[in-house]
Formats: C-alpha cells, sequence, structure tokens
C-alpha cells in the first residue's frame, strides 16, 4: 500500500487509542518525551511463544505508530540458562513475524562496565551496601507483609569499606552466594521489592558473551532500567508482573540521576485457552520425545506456528484482535485460526488431495485418453490465474465420498446417483469391487461428455461435487493432521501438575494423492485443499519433489468473531 493510501486510512480509522498510547500521546503533547523509543528485551533462554509475538508487536508496532525507534535487545545478565543457540533462533522469529530493529541490535550484557559503575555510584551516595547474609538469611530478614524487615548488618559498614568490598567481588576473592550487594532503600516499605533489595550477586560463571570478564552479575531488577536509560527508551513496556517492581525501576533510574529517565507500563500477559506455553513444560515434552523438537506444529512458539503454517499477518491480526490490556484475559485458539484462514483464503490457490484414497474408474471414458483440463486457481480471486490438471480413466476420489448404502441427505457417491467431479464432468455411480475381505478397491461409474465444466452444459443440477486426483499422475505424499497436544475435556493439568496429554494431536497420512502441480510444491508454501483445509509444506522433513504437508487448520469452524470485528 502507497504511503499516502495509509495516511488516508488512518484518518478514517475511529479514534480508538489503547492505554498504551494514551499514555504516549500525553507524554508527547506535555512534552516529557519528544520522540517514542521502545524495546524487546527477552531472556534467550528459549524460543518465543505467540505470548511474546504479542509483546514484539506491540512494542515494534508504537515506535512505527509514533515514527520512533525499536530496540531488539538481549537481555543476557543471566549467566545459568542462557544459550547462544536461543540468541539466533530469537532473531530469527522476530524478522519473520516483520519487526526491524535495523542497526539497533543490543547485549545487555555489553553494559556490565557500565552497570559496575552504577552499582560504585550508589555505594558513594550512601545508596548501597555490601552484605554478608545468606540468601536463606536474607529472606528471614526481610520481615512479611505484616511486619517489618530487619537491618542488615552490612548496613552500617562505611562507604570506603563497601567500596573495597565490592571491588573484592569483582576480583573473584569470594565464593559463590557468600556476599551480595544490596540497595538501601526501606527496610520497612510495604512493597516487599523495596526492602534493601539485592542488585549485585557473586556468580563464577561463564557468561555466553561475556565469558570468563565477570564474576559478579547484577540482578534483573537493577539492571533492566539501567538498559532501557542507557539506550535511551522512554516506553519501557513490560507486563503485569512487574507491577510491583515499577517503585524499585523508578528508584534505580532517579538515583543514579538519568536526565530522561524511562518510565515503565505493564500489560497483561497474552493466555491461550486449552495451549500450553510454559517454558518448563516444552522443554519435558521435547526431552521426552513426545514433540518434534520446540518448533513441533502442535506447540505454539513461533517457530511452530511457522512450521504448522501460520502467517505473520495472521498473527498481526490476531494480537490486534486481542486488543492491549491491563486485566488479564484469555483469548481462544480458534480465534487464531480464524485469523489463518481470512489471510490464505483469497491469496492462495486451491488445489485438489486426496487424502484417504480410494480408486474411481470410469467405464465409458476411452482407454488411454488423457484431457488437460484448465482449472482456475481460486475462483474467488482470478488474479491466481489458472492450472491445469490431468484427467482420465482412473482417478482417485475420497474414500468417505462413497458409500454402498447411504443414509439420508447423503449427496455424494453412491449406485444410481450422479455427482458433480469438480471441474469435469457429471458421473453416476454404477458400484463398487471389493476385495476378499469385503473392503472396498474401486467404485465404477460413467460420465455423461455433454456436461464438461466450462462447457456451458446447463441441463440439470446435481447435489454433490467432489474431488479427485488423475491416478497415474497424482502425486503420493505425506500429509499431517493435527489437533491440540492438551486434552480439552480434562483441561490442561493433570493433579499431579503433568500434562493431560491428546494421544491422537497426530495423524500421519502416508498414502495421499495430489495433483501433481503440488510435486513442485517449495517448502513453507500454503495451500488450500478444497474441502479439506489449509496446508503447509513441512520445512523440516520435505525432500526435493517429494513434500510433506501440514494441516493449518481445517476450513471450517464454529467460531464467531466478537461483534466488533464483524462491523468492519
Ligand atoms: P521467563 O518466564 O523465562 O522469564 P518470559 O516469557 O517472561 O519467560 P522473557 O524473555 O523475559 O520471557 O520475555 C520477553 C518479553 O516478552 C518480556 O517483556 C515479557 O514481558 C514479554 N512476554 C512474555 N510472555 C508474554 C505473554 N504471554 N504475553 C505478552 N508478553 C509476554
Ligand atoms: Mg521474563
Amino acid at each position: 500500500m502507497a504511503e499516502t493510501e495509509k495516511a488516508q486510512l488512518n484518518e478514517t480509522e475511529p479514534v480508538c487509542r489503547n492505554f498504551i498510547e494514551q499514555i504516549i500521546e500525553k507524554d508527547l503533547a506535555e512534552g516529557i518525551y519528544d520522540t517514542v523509543h521502545t524495546r524487546f528485551p527477552p531472556e534467550p533462554n528459549g524460543y518465543l511463544h505467540i505470548g511474546h509475538a504479542k509483546s514484539i508487536l506491540l512494542n515494534y508496532g508504537l515506535a512505527q505508530k509514533y515514527h520512533g525507534k525499536f530496540n531488539m535487545r538481549f537481555d543476557d545478565t543471566n549467566p545459568t540458562k542462557e544459550k547462544s543457540e536461543f540468541v539466533e533462533s530469537i532473531q530469527n522469529d522476530i524478522r519473520w513475524l516483520g519487526a526491524d530493529w535495523e542497526d539497533r541490535l543490543f547485549f545487555a550484557s555489553n553494559y556490565f562496565g557500565e552497570m559496575y559503575e552504577c552499582a560504585v555510584k550508589l555505594i558513594k551516595k550512601g545508596k548501597a551496601y555490601v552484605s554478608d547474609l545468606s540468601a536463606d538469611e536474607i529472606r528471614e530478614y526481610r520481615g512479611t507483609l505484616t511486619e517489618a524487615g530487619r537491618e542488615d548488618p552490612g548496613s552500617r559498614r562505611s562507604v570506603e569499606e563497601n567500596l573495597m568490598l565490592f571491588e573484592n567481588m569483582k576480583k573473584g576473592l569470594y565464593a559463590d552466594g557468600s556476599k551480595v550487594l544490596r540497595a538501601r532503600i526501606d527496610m520497612a516499605s510495604p512493597n516487599m521489592n523495596m526492602r534493601d533489595p539485592v542488585i549485585y550477586r557473586v556468580a563464577h560463571m561463564t557468561h555466553h558473551n561475556t565469558g570468563d570478564a565477570w564474576c559478579i552479575y547484577p540482578m534483573y531488577d537493577f539492571a533492566h532500567p539501567i538498559e532501557d536509560a542507557i539506550e535511551g527508551i522512554t516506553h519501557s513496556i513490560c507486563t503485569l508482573e512487574f507491577e510491583d517492581h515499577r517503585p524499585l525501576y523508578d528508584w534505580v533510574v532517579r538515583e543514579l540521576e538519568y536526565p530522561h529517565p524511562p518510565k515503565q507500563i505493564e500489560f497483561a500477559k497474552l493466555y491461550l485457552k486449552n495451549v500450553v506455553t510454559g517454558k518448563r513444560y516444552i522443554k519435558k515434552l521435547v526431552e521426552d520425545g513426545i514433540v518434534d523438537g520446540w518448533d513441533d506444529p502442535r506447540l505454539v512458539s513461533i517457530a511452530a506456528l511457522r512450521r504448522r503454517g501460520f502467517t505473520p499477518e495472521s498473527i498481526q491480526r490476531f494480537v490486534e484482535l486481542c486488543g492491549v490490556s491491563k486485566a488479564n484475559s484469555i483469548a481462544e485458539y480458534p480465534a487464531l485460526e480464524y485469523c489463518i484462514r481470512e489471510d490464505l483464503k483469497m491469496k492462495r490457490p486451491r488445489m485438489m488431495a486426496v487424502l484417504d484414497p480410494v480408486k474411481l474408474i470410469i467405464d465409458n471414458y476411452p482407454e488411454g485418453k488423457t484431457e488437460l483440463l484448465e482449472v482456475a486457481n481460486n475462483l474467488e480471486n482470478e488474479a491466481l490465474g489458472t492450472r491445469t490438471v490431468p484427467f482420465g480413466k482412473e482417478l482417485y476420489i475420497e474414500r468417505d465420498d462413497f458409500m454402498e448404502e447411504p443414509p439420508r441427505k447423503y449427496f455424494r457417491m453412491f449406485p444410481g446417483n450422479e455427482v458433480r467431479l469438480m471441474h469435469a464432468y457429471f458421473v453416476t455411480c454404477t458400484g463398487c469391487v471389493k476385495d476378499e475381505n469385503g473392503a472396498i478397491v474401486e467404485v465404477h461409474c460413467t460420465y455423461d461428455p455433454e456436461t464438461k465444466c466450462g462447457s456451458g452444459f446447463t441441463g440439470r443440477k446435481v447435489k454433490g461435487t467432489i474431488h479427485w486426483v488423475p491416478a497415474r499422475e497424482s502425486v503420493k505424499a505425506q500429509v499431517r493432521l493435527y489437533e491440540n497436544i492438551i486434552d480439552e475435556e480434562k483441561g490442561v493439568y493433570n493433579e499431579d501438575g503433568s500434562l493431560n496429554l491428546n494421544p491422537d494431536s497426530l495423524k500421519v497420512l502416508y498414502d495421499c494423492r495430489l495433483e501433481p502441480a503440488l510435486q513442485e510444491a517449495k517448502p513453507e508454501e500454503r495451500f488450500q485443499f478444497v474441502r479439506q483445509g489449509f496446508f503447509c509444506v513441512d520445512y523440516k522433513d520435505s525432500r526435493e519433489g517429494a513434500p510433506v504437508f501440514n494441516r493449518i487448520v481445517s476450513l471450517k469452524s464454529s467460531y464467531v468473531l466478537p461483534k466488533q470485528e464483524e462491523k468492519k
């Protein structure tokens, strides 16, 4: 879309701002900030999931909307869990989602030097001290919600002694856990986070970026505001559980005397009903071999959604539908499915694929004859053009499109009934052939040469239209159908905290038959298979000329969009 068109669209958009936009616009109007600068700060300790997508698109979207900047920052201040593997996957996922940080890629660990200086500054101001208490003692001294905390004996140390001890911490003179640096705030504060929080700890550990350069590491609540301030972030958007940490965030940037301190704003996390996102659970599913890695198409990591066949646009739409608020709420997975259907239905070709094939033989069709039928790729979108599909005497149809003894209202193939073969002819079923076990191996019919699709034939109507593929030219392929990995009837968790798994979450069909054009399908290409759903070529398991298809979503849904969306 051209920029001018976009601008026009924006003018006609209803004036409806979410609460973060309202804060930003007020800040800009009052001159508190003259620009908007946001960031996405993942810890590289796992794969990103649909919830992170919300945070990424929110932060990136705000920077775009207010012509500001967006930083990609790895919050890698904790050496224990972080891995370079995740640094790669996270960047891939964010780029794929469509958020662009240009050249603004940062690592919090590159600020360790400045963070150390910040701690020294606090010590010099009398605002931080070295403590000898153990983690348990610190917890005990902290008091309770109804009881004030007790003074740490370390808090009586002089500035000089604290400077010396802190330097010794840095030099590696102390064992892990034997000394920490605490901020001196208020041991009686009703907010437990303000009761002299630990801001630095000793940890003799190798860091993925800084190696063994440091043996002291800053705590999240101290490091994060400094990272934001160093990068000139204006609005530091995080999730609700950090609301109680905001006074500490503000304390840190105030005491460090940043001239234009960033502001923390919290919003509610995105949760999906009956869906697992917790790293702990996913990790276990991966380790137990229940799923095929973090990108198994049944999961909702960004990599998994991508592998399943979701598009960035569908995820963007979903996140928009969910909105931004301060109240926790739970989104429905079918809403995500709605978004991918809407995205693909006009964009992608509608192909014929038979998932459970049985042979259909047209007895009166000339032996050895092949017609090349020209078929529209998408009847609702002419721009997608046409393709040819070979048609001949022997075809495959879906096994359940034939019934020897049909129930009422069954309009597909049964002896004596006439149906339309999609894009081809009317055929009348004459019967079937069974093997010695009674299984149907062939269905037979005759065709009416006058009824060719596109010939202008209007003689009579039929109630059923079924899809097919040519037997000889069709491509044999593997197709995977998915259900929720969680047994929704029973809920996500068992009493013992383990997951309630659905034993039928993956169904692999090894002998599907596709129309020949699909042989050339490329990894991650998406198609509609008529009557079956939307499918995507699996990028991991497909081979040249032998694609494997994942079903993204079926065509039908009982999901009804919330009112406001219908009006558009
Ligand atoms: P952990 O539990 O390991 O801390 P995390 O999901 O919080 O995991 P981070 O890497 O700290 O992982 O998250 C990066 C950013 O994504 C943070 O700003 C966080 O607030 C945001 N975020 C995480 N989960 C969600 C969610 N479900 N919805 C919206 N934003 C989220
Ligand atoms: Mg986190």
